[in-house]
Order: structure tokens, then sequence, then C-alpha cells
């Protein structure tokens, strides 16, 4: 081999050598098998160095805990290592395009984040007196106006910290104002594309719900089908939730009619806003007849969404909902935003059903969330829900001739709808594609849902993909459907190949979930 003078090789060795090495520690390079903490960390560690407290008395009354915590310890620098290597482990936003439809998966500006960690917002406490967060109080104050500005609504609830708790908090105002006019209706009517968590939402408030049939040719709500379960259940019905754009990534045209027809039968329209971000800027929801609409800040307005949380989720409500918006609220006062936290507070009219959460709601997704509104400014605003629909249809140009297309090759709103037509009699199921897909470093659609359409694969790309990566994307995609065509099973079939695990028993991963780590029995005795 050739050596340069400090003997370094001139050349990069032979890489044509075909060979799997079974490595020592289980690590392929960068692809670390990292262990659980509960497996390494050891009980008798900590990463911290404090002196034993000098004796004092127990103020819990004899509740104090008697068994030892148990929590892995680990120094710091270890403990750094486990969730970096961890993390190496997870796809991104920061990773690469993430189409997952419904979740609306758009870059996270790091402006925000330089805003949520200035010391006023990010250091301070929910228990510290008012007088020493009156900046925090009024940031809150300001996304709230801008958020009831740009729906056309009233009053808005911001405590939720999510989606799903927002539409807990929105039926909870309509059950509400309901009690409030001496009415228990006890049905809550949901179109058959709704998303999961609107009947669980109605159902966990007690209510029955009544699905409402999609038409056939587009998946929107039928209206007719909607009068016929009105008249059916006459006087019994509280509310609607729809979701607008609908999960089909359509507009619901009819969204005037069947707000009118809802509010003719004493009922209210709770709409789901996790699809808000095709149309900010552009139509308010309050102006379609919108009652109460949770607004998914991690979604539309770019804050992240972390490993599940923290989310942040206020409701925004019509006039006649407003009244009835849970503690606390912001007050307009003589001397600016008064923040309302207590029943001894209320004054005449206000009647809030109670309390969704122990403090204020999320601050740094409130902080991330008024940074990028106030950074795109309504022009830019309106910008990025153009360029999202914009997006999408670009993504289904890209993909209708090789893909299908339940609805027809109709302009989608922000995300774009296929079906599993395409892989009819090439041996691959729509699971099976979303899976070679991880192998070519993508996360994949929504599969499987909105549940109105079969095999459904529902792309959402966002305003904030450029259009070279959308090309990535579509040549991607057009390369896997060539393949399933040309009957290249085994790239499908076994996928994904490279990724740190292959295919996971996703079934028993949903209803029999180990959510535990328990202590592995001790090792039986050898026979
Ligand atoms: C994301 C989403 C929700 C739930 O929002 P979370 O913040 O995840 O609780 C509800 N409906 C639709 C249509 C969604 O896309």
């Amino acid at each position: 081999m050739s050596m340069n003078t400090q003997g370094r090789p001139t050349s990069a060795g032979d890489t044509s050598v075909s060979y799997t090495p079974k490595t020592f520690t289980g690590n392929r390079a960068l692809d670390m098998e990292e262990p659980l903490i509960f497996e390494f960390g050891h009980f008798d560690t900590t990463g911290v160095d404090f002196d034993m407290p000098d004796a004092f008395e127990m103020e819990l009354g004899g509740h104090e805990r008697k068994a030892a915590l148990e929590l892995p310890g680990l120094a710091e620098p270890e403990a750094m290592r486990h969730y970096v290597r961890l993390s190496r482990n997870n796809y991104a936003i920061d990773a690469g395009l993430y189409p997952l439809g419904s979740c609306t998966m758009k870059h996270n500006p790091r402006l925000n984040e330089k805003m949520a960690r200035l010391p006023g917002f990010g250091d301070i406490h929910p228990l510290q007196p008012l007088s020493t967060v009156k900046g925090a109080v009024e940031l809150i104050d300001t996304l709230a106006h801008w958020l009831m500005t740009m729906t056309g609504t009233t009053a808005v609830a911001m405590s939720p910290k999510a989606g799903a708790h927002g539409e807990q908090c929105g039926m909870m105002a309509i059950k509400a104002a309901h009690k409030a006019a001496g009415r228990d209706p006890k049905i809550v009517l949901v179109p058959e594309s709704a998303h999961g968590t609107n009947p669980a939402t109605a159902a966990l408030l007690g209510y029955k719900v009544v699905s409402i049939d999609a038409k056939d040719e587009d998946g929107t709500v039928d209206l007719e089908a909607l009068k016929r379960k009105i008249a059916e259940h006459e006087g019994d019905i509280a509310a609607i939730m729809l979701t607008n754009p609908n999960t089909c990534g359509l507009f619901e045209r009819e969204i005037i009619e069947i707000a009118d027809a809802i509010h003719k039968a004493n009922a209210y329209f709770y709409c789901d806003g996790a699809n808000y971000n095709a149309i900010v800027g552009k139509a308010r929801p309050g102006d379609l007849g919108v009652d109460a609409m949770h607004i998914n800040l991690h979604k539309t307005f770019s804050t992240p969404h972390g490993g599940g949380g923290p989310g942040s989720g206020p409701v925004v409500l019509s006039e006649r909902l407003a009244p009835f918006a849970p503690l606390p609220f912001i007050r307009k006062g003589e001397d600016g935003p008064v923040l309302v936290e207590t029943p001894e507070a209320l004054e005449a009219g206000e009647q809030p059903f109670g309390r969704m959460t122990a403090f204020h709601g999320q601050m740094g997704m409130y902080v991330r969330a008024l940074s990028y509104m106030l950074s795109h400014g309504s022009d830019g605003l309106r910008q990025a829900s153009e360029d999202a629909v914009l997006n999408a249809n670009y993504v289904r140009v890209g993909l209708q001739d090789l893909m299908s297309l339940p609805f027809g090759e109709r302009p989608c709103m922000h995300e774009v709808l296929f079906d599993d037509t395409f892989l009819k009699d090439t041996g691959v199921t729509t699971l099976d594609f979303a899976k070679a897909m991880i192998d070519e470093g993508y996360h994949p659609m929504t599969m499987y849902f909105p549940l109105v359409v079969h095999g459904a694969m529902l792309i959402e790309p966002t305003e904030s993909e450029s259009r070279a990566s959308l090309d990535l994307f579509v040549a991607t995609l057009r390369d896997l459907v060539m393949s399933a065509r040309n009957g290249e099973t085994d790239r499908f079939s076994g996928a994904p190949y490279f990724s740190p695990r292959r295919r996971l028993d996703e079934t028993s991963a949903a209803r029999k979930p180990v959510l535990k780590w328990e202590a592995p029995a001790p090792a039986e005795a050898a026979e």
C-alpha cells in the first residue's frame, strides 16, 4: 500500500470487499445498540454530589416513601450519551421530510426556540406572584387575541395541552351550555372520516356517537344523510364534530348548510381544527358557523410535536359558548390583563365549566406560536397556507399517474390522499410500501387513515419543504411503485432492512403494550 511521508495510506483501501462483520459491541458504527436505562443504570449511583442534609423532621405525616426510589442512577456523561444515542434512532422533522398526513409536521423555526428560551419566559414558575410575570400574562393575552382574530371568534380557552384535550374542553363547554339552557341531549354526530379522537372525546363525556355517512364520490359529509339523522334524533343532539378541511384533504363545501342545520336543531358545531393549516388567513371558522374549535399550536403554528408532548390545543369559542370558557382566563382590566383563576374572582355572566389543567397551559408553546405568527405577519401566514396547499398538489400531480386517487384528480387542500388500488396484484401491501419508505430514509405517510378509504395513504408535505425536497420524495415514491409493479417484492416484504429494528409486532404493541420495566426474573438454574 502506498503511504505519504507521515505513514498515512494514500488510498482508501479495498472497499469492494463484501462482508457483513458481526461486531463485538453489537453496534454498527454510529448505529448504536443502546440498552434501556434501567438495564445499565445503578440504583446506588448518582450524577449529583450533594452533602447529606442535617437531621430534619419529615412533614409528610408518616406518608413518606419507605422503599427505595429505584431510579437508575447515571453520571452526567453517561446520561448524556444514553439520550443522544437513543435520539439517533429517532426520525425527526430536523432529519428529513415527514409526510405524516393530518399531523402537519412542519419545520420549527429556530427563532421560536430562541424566544422561548428568553429568561422572562423560560425561567418562570406558575406559582410566582402575578406582579412578577406581567409580561408572560400579556403574551398569553396577545396570542389569544390573534387566535380569536384569525378565527373570527369571541373567546379562547388557552390551557388545553393537546388537540384531544382541546376537544374535551370544547365539548365540556358545549355540555355546560346545554345544561345552562335546561337541556340534556345525549347524541354527538361524527362523520365517518373523523379522526379517532372525535368519537373518543364524545364517548368520554358520556355521549352516544352517531356516525354520518360520507358521499362516495368525494368523502365529504352527505348533507342529506346529516339532515335525516338530525330529524331522526330531533331534540337529542348536542353537537356535530367535524374536521374542515376533512381528513381526506378536501374542503367541506357545504359547511354553511351543515352549520345551519346543526344550529336549527339547537346543537353546536365543534370543528376539529387540526387541519387549520390549510385555511389560515383564507377563511375564518367563526364565519363558517363554528362554535368551538381547537387549534393545535404544535401543528399549524410550528411548535414542536415533542415525543408525544408537550402539545398545546387552545380552543376558540363562539359568542354563545364564550361564557362557559374554563378557568383560568384573562380578563381585560383597567391596568391591563387580569388573570382570573378562582370562582371567587368571577363577574356576572362568567360561568366557567371548571378547569382543564392545574396551571395556565404550555407557556413555551405560546411563546413559540406567537413568535411564528409575528414573524410571518398576516400576509406570511396566508402564504404559508397557500404553499401548504400548493406543495400537497405538487405531490399529487407528481404521483397521480402511478398511484391511485380515491376521489379522482381534483385538487386537494394541504394533504393528498391515495389508496391502495395501484398495488393490486403486485403482492405488495400498503404496510409493505410504507416500510420500504423507511429504507429510503423517509418517515412513512399516514396509513390506513381515514377509514373511509381502503388502504389509505395520506401525505401532508407541509409548506416548509423546498421544491428539491419534494422532487426527491416524488421520485423516490415513483421508484418504489415501479419496483412493486415489476414484481420486486423482496424490496418490500422484508422491509425495513436498514433500520435499527426490522418489522415489529405492531398489533401486540398496541393491544398488549408493555409500559413498565420489570427486573428480569433470576436466571433459571441451568438444566
Ligand atoms: C392531530 C389530530 C388530533 C389530535 O391532536 P393531538 O394534539 O394529537 O391530541 C385530532 N384530530 C385530527 C384531525 C388530528 O389530525
